[in-house]
């Protein structure tokens, strides 16, 4: 984008370019925001809207993070399995 856009612009517009230069990428669909392109596109492929896909073994618990699913299965190995 050059200057003359940049004046053409609306002030809404012209808000929306500054917001998205100080505050990062914001998701489209849900309007979270991110400071990277990265952590913006993660959240589209894996989290925005998206059901939650990593199911517990132990329980009807689903995680939408791999990660926080890990969390979460430890404990519930804990307190849901007899050993
Ligand atoms: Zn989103
Ligand atoms: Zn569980």
């Amino acid at each position: 984008m050059n200057l003359a856009e940049v004046f053409a612009l609306s002030f809404q517009e012209k808000d929306l370019l500054l917001m998205e230069l100080i505050e990062g990428y914001s998701c489209d669909k849900c309007g979270r925001k991110y400071k990277g392109k990265g952590s913006l596109r993660r959240h589209q492929k894996y989290e925005c809207q998206m059901p939650p896909i990593f199911k517990c073994p132990y329980c009807p618990k689903r995680c939408k993070q791999k990660s926080n699913l890990k969390l979460h299965g430890l404990k519930c190995l804990d307190a849901n399995v007899v050993v």
